[in-house]
């Protein structure tokens, strides 16, 4: 086995404590990767608190991943001794059913196996980036590009895929005006990517003082959603809006501004139902879609597209010793843009 030092929530809402565990032996096609950086999603915070699920623990959240390979199986094709590579949302799926063939393995028929508070195929947990290793199938491992910064590289293994997703899958280009609601881990990310496919970007949000920085981002046009006339100006205007809103909120007023044939994606995930209004979407033909994440091949489409055009996250890095204050200031609406906690240096220790 391979001893790990990793950060864990023990229990359902507790705090994130220095957890020692094991991960088991590389196999043929695994390779060992020594954890430089991971960050902090929304997602990690949602799954300790237990707002979906039940969770599996102790929880070594974190499926923002990226470090460098210290061990590749025989079996190894993509990766050798000394290479980046990074993991996202997915560790395994069954490679068979229609989805996994399609290269859809996040909608794999048989359930995709999540790179932590998920079983693995044996059935033991699985544990993710809070840590100083990670032991991964390179079949689910991604190339790091060289040229980018790779602390902020780390967030676009989650926050960076489930918006371009999306926005490649209901074909955003130069034609399309996109609206991004809410501007945080995976709204910054949104905004970056529809920006660079040229379309026309209107960012909303609730934090007046966000303004300026969504303007730098990339955005055309920034709406606060609590100003009705400044909505009310937007009515049936967008071809898709991707909607990265963590908590409640009303999806009427959003589904009101997409034009004939428009979408709204749901990417973010409250923990309550929302209530749509039928007569809304039926009038302009509008659809209400959701998006998870994306499969390996289109992550790895998403790093290349990201190389090539310069694009990271906006991040602030913290400590494993930083990682609770993180979450509340998280749960605050206060981080600019990801939280990337940095863990070559444990690694070091270890
Ligand atoms: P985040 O950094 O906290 O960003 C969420 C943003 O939503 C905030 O910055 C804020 O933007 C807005 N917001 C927060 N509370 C709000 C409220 N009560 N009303 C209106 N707006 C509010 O979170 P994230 O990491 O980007 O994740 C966002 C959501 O996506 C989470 O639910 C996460 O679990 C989910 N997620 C889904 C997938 C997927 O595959 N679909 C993947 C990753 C994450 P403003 O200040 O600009 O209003
Ligand atoms: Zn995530
Ligand atoms: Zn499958």
């Amino acid at each position: 086995m391979i001893s790990s030092q990793g950060y864990a929530a023990k229990q359902a809402k507790a705090r994130i404590e220095p957890f020692r565990f094991e991960r088991r032996d590389p196999l043929p096609n695994d390779i060992v990767i020594a954890i430089e950086y991971c960050g902090i999603c929304h997602s990690d915070v949602h799954q300790v608190n237990e707002d979906w699920f039940p969770g599996i623990f102790p929880m070594v959240p974190g499926h923002e991943i990226v470090g460098r390979v210290t061990h590749a199986g025989a079996g190894v094709k993509k990766f050798k001794t000394g290479d980046l590579a990074g993991v996202g949302v997915l560790v395994d799926s069954c490679r068979k059913c229609e989805s996994c063939r399609a290269g859809l393995e996040q909608y794999c028929e048989v359930g995709n196996i999540q790179t932590y508070n998920a079983r693995d195929k044996k059935g033991d947990p699985t544990f993710g980036g809070y840590s100083n290793n990670i032991v991964v199938d390179e079949a689910y491992a991604l190339k790091i590009p060289a040229n980018l910064n790779l602390a902020a590289t780390a967030p676009l293994l989650c926050a960076g895929i489930t918006t371009y997703a999306p926005l490649r899958h209901w074909k955003a280009g130069k034609h399309s005006k996109v609206g991004v609601v809410g501007l945080g881990g995976l709204g910054h990310m949104g905004l970056k990517f529809a920006h660079a496919l040229g379309a026309h970007v209107v960012q909303f949000t609730t934090s007046a003082k966000k303004k300026e920085d969504a303007l730098k981002l990339g955005a055309n046009e920034v709406v606060l959603s609590n100003d009705a006339a400044a909505m009310q100006a937007q009515t049936a205007s967008f071809d898709i809006i991707l909607d990265t809103v963590s908590a409640d909120h009303d999806l009427n007023a959003y589904i009101n501004l997409l034009k004939r044939d428009g979408v709204h994606v749901l990417l973010g995930v409250p923990d309550r139902p929302a209530a749509v209004s039928a007569m809304n979407l039926i009038m302009k033909r509008r659809s209400l879609a959701g998006s998870a994440v994306g499969g390996v091949g289109e992550v790895q489409e998403m790093l290349d597209f990201c190389s090539q055009h310069n694009i990271v996250s906006d991040v602030e890095i913290v400590q494993p010793n930083q990682i609770n204050e993180a979450y509340k200031r998280l749960l605050g609406n206060d981080v600019k843009y990801r939280f990337v906690i940095e863990l070559g240096r444990a690694n070091q220790q270890s």
